[in-house]
């Protein structure tokens, strides 16, 4: 049986003066498969970071969800941090309830409820996840790049300039797109082509 452990984070005011996260945590603790939940007032911080290891360690958890901001700003920090743990990183799920909740509904009942759903939800991803391993193949240095205006043309460059062989396919007898029918381009009037 799975052992999940949830962890909602407060985000000082952010989350915290909008949601319910005790409420939160009383829903998610009824949850099959819940054998942890808590609230920390900052997840992402060394004292978050640690209870989150430490709670993995003491209820043996094999799979973490935090609920707090975006994964673009997270979760490869937690994700680091429950490895650190002893747990596969990608038995992990994020639940995004600062920007979905509290930043956007004024409502805080509202906000709660749809936090508590989201939570469920990010409860019931987990328990069908499994550990997953970080596979390296080599790749061959050689770009086709499609399309030769201005675009095309920088991609190419960029790619070359990195060491990368690169072809360009353009269906027009001529590269340069839309740029080559400029006569000049502002501010400072070069000609285009
Ligand atoms: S994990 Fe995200 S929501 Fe929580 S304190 Fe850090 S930045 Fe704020």
């Amino acid at each position: 049986m799975a052992k999940v452990g949830v962890f909602i984070c407060q985000c000082g005011k952010n989350i915290g003066s909008v949601v319910d996260v005790n409420k939160v945590v009383e829903k998610v603790k009824t949850l099959p498969g819940v054998v942890h939940a808590e609230t920390l007032q900052y997840n992402c911080s060394d004292l978050g970071q640690n209870a989150i290891k430490d709670a993995i360690k003491q209820h043996n958890l094999d799979r973490v969800v935090v609920a707090a901001c975006t994964p673009r700003m997270h979760e490869a920090t937690f994700q680091k941090s429950i490895a650190n743990a002893g747990l596969n990183p990608y038995m992990f799920e994020m639940v995004n309830v600062r920007e979905q909740c509290s930043w956007v509904h004024p409502d805080n009942e509202l906000a709660t409820r749809k936090a508590i759903s989201l939570v469920k939800m990010g409860v019931s991803k987990v328990m069908k996840l499994v550990p997953l391993e970080p596979l390296k193949f080599p790749v061959e240095k050689r770009v086709l790049v499609i399309g030769g205006g201005i675009a095309g043309m920088q991609a190419s460059l960029d790619c070359a300039n990195a060491g990368y062989h690169v072809t360009i396919v353009e269906k027009s007898p001529s590269i340069g797109g839309k740029m080559a029918l400029l006569e000049k381009t502002f501010p400072t009037l070069d000609c285009s082509a």
